[in-house]
């Protein structure tokens, strides 16, 4: 596994690599490249300056405009003519030239085309035995019938010794810089990424479901959304633990008294032979029926778990289905004294895995029967025609569930009540069972209630194809 480096040491090794690249740069720029920026820099200054003087020739006020541009760029600026009325030399190097070097720089300007620089010029100071190198910028024009040449120069400063003194300052600077980004990676990680540490260290309590992240500052948004989610996550950690503790609980609660059932029949009809009837065979017989339904119920929320529901899907009639499942009750009903009707629209042929609908349609009726104790109770199983489905419900006039219960009931393990009654048989898996049927399915569904007053769950199906 390639191996993984602690994000300070990242940062900190980005800072510093970051730093060296910009180090680098500035590096090149200035020692190789100094050099060739100042001359570009001072030739564009002389031809600049040259032919600002040059829109200025025949003013009144020359004088002071050529000292002033001159002084302010560092130039020496000097404008010769036939006419000596014209010329001009402020205080500098060009106040020397003589009229032959003159003649010679203005010959060879005209043949430039009126303009031309010229980067190699030796001049020789008098009384100096050294020449001095000089960039000249010379521009020829026309004033008043009179030949005008505006000449502007600089000394060329050697930039050798600029750059070493510079070279021994970079690594100093370097060295410093360095320093500075490393110290700077230390702050930034401390301050930017000790909350990503905390919510590391909290988020290994996270599976026990002790993630406590209340107390870490986050200091920035994205943080706090992660250390929300796992905040969240932690909630739903904990609430599956109690759910499946509760759900535990009450499995073997559920469990345990039909198996007493069963024994205790089976001991009392050992022992006294006059209670070998029929009637305690069938008590018997509907405790083991409850029992393996129960373990049914496990196997199948298990399964799905798993994600392991297969659907066998066929093409039956609707009200043929729902026929079948009304009898299956009507008998059961009558001798409770419970009103329950079939309520059918139009008959269509629907496309569903019938073993899979049933068991939906089971847990809603039982639900139905369970949560009841009114004295008219009354449960309606029928379909209502919509725009483009038919809506398959399950009507009781029972106990209802309350809004804030609403959202729940369909959650695994999750029961509105928490007293356990022998009455009410559940696991609290029920309607998760019948979510994830209906879902498999692809089919809307959902349930409209209002607390004591009654409860219908419902969902949607449409015609299959071949029925359209
Ligand atoms: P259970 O096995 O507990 O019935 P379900 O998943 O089938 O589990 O139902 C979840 C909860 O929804 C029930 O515990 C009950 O509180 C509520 N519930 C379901 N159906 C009805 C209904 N018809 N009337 C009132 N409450 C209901």
């Amino acid at each position: 596994m390639k191996k993984k480096y602690s994000l300070r040491l990242q940062l900190i090794l980005y800072m510093v690599l970051f730093i060296v690249a910009v180090l680098g740069v500035i590096y090149l720029f200035q020692t190789n490249f100094l050099d060739t920026f100042y001359k570009k820099n001072k030739i564009s200054t002389l031809m600049n300056v040259g032919r600002n003087v040059a829109s200025y020739v025949g003013q009144d006020d020359i004088d002071d405009i050529l000292d002033q541009v001159g002084m302010s760029n560092e130039v020496c600026v000097r404008v010769v003519s036939n006419n000596d009325s014209l010329s001009y030399t402020g205080a500098c190097t060009l106040r020397n030239l003589d009229n032959y070097t003159i003649n010679m720089i203005a010959a060879e300007t005209i043949e430039n085309g009126d303009e031309k620089m010229f980067d190699d010029f030796h001049y020789q100071r008098p009384f100096d035995s050294r020449p001095e190198d000089i960039y000249i910028f010379a521009k020829m024009l026309k004033y008043a019938d009179q030949d005008v040449m505006v000449m502007v120069s600089s000394a060329i400063t050697p930039l050798n010794v600029t750059i070493s003194t510079l070279k021994s300052q970079y690594f100093i600077i370097a060295l410093i810089v360095i320093i500075m980004s490393v110290i700077l990676a230390l702050l930034l990680s401390r301050f930017l990424l000790k909350p990503i540490f905390q919510i590391n260290t909290e988020s290994q309590n996270l599976s026990k479901g002790r993630y406590d992240g209340g107390r870490i500052r986050t200091g920035s948004k994205e943080y706090d959304e992660l250390n929300h989610t796992l905040i969240q996550a932690n909630e739903d950690i904990l609430k599956a633990d109690k759910a499946r503790k509760e759900l535990l609980g009450n499995v073997s609660h559920d469990l345990r008294t039909p198996l007493t059932m069963i024994v205790g029949y089976g001991e009392m009809m050992k022992d006294i032979p006059e209670e070998k009837n029929d009637a305690n065979i069938d008590i018997i017989i509907a405790e083991a029926k409850r029992l393996s339904a129960l373990v049914d119920d496990l196997i199948d929320i298990s399964k799905i778990e798993d994600d392991n529901v297969e659907l066998n899907k066929q093409e039956i009639s609707l009200n043929d289905l729902l026929t079948s499942v009304y009898h299956q009750y009507q008998k059961y009903c009558e001798t409770q004294g419970i009103s329950f009707e079939l309520q059918l629209s139009d008959d269509i042929r629907v496309e569903l895995d019938e073993k899979r609908i049933r068991q939906v349609l089971y847990n809603f009726i039982n639900n139905a029967l369970n949560y009841n104790d009114k004295d008219d109770q009354k449960m309606i199983l029928g379909t209502e025609k919509l725009e483009d489905a038919y809506r398959v419900y399950v009507y009781d006039n029972g106990c209802g569930i309350a809004e804030e219960d609403l959202e729940n009931i369909w959650d695994r393990y999750y029961k509105v009540d928490k007293e356990h009654k022998r009455h009410l048989i559940g696991s609290g898996i029920g309607l998760s069972l019948s979510r994830e049927l209906l879902e498999a399915h692809g089919l809307n569904y959902g349930v409209e209630s209002q607390e004591n007053e009654y409860s219908r769950f419902y969902f949607d199906v449409k015609a299959a194809e071949a029925d359209i």
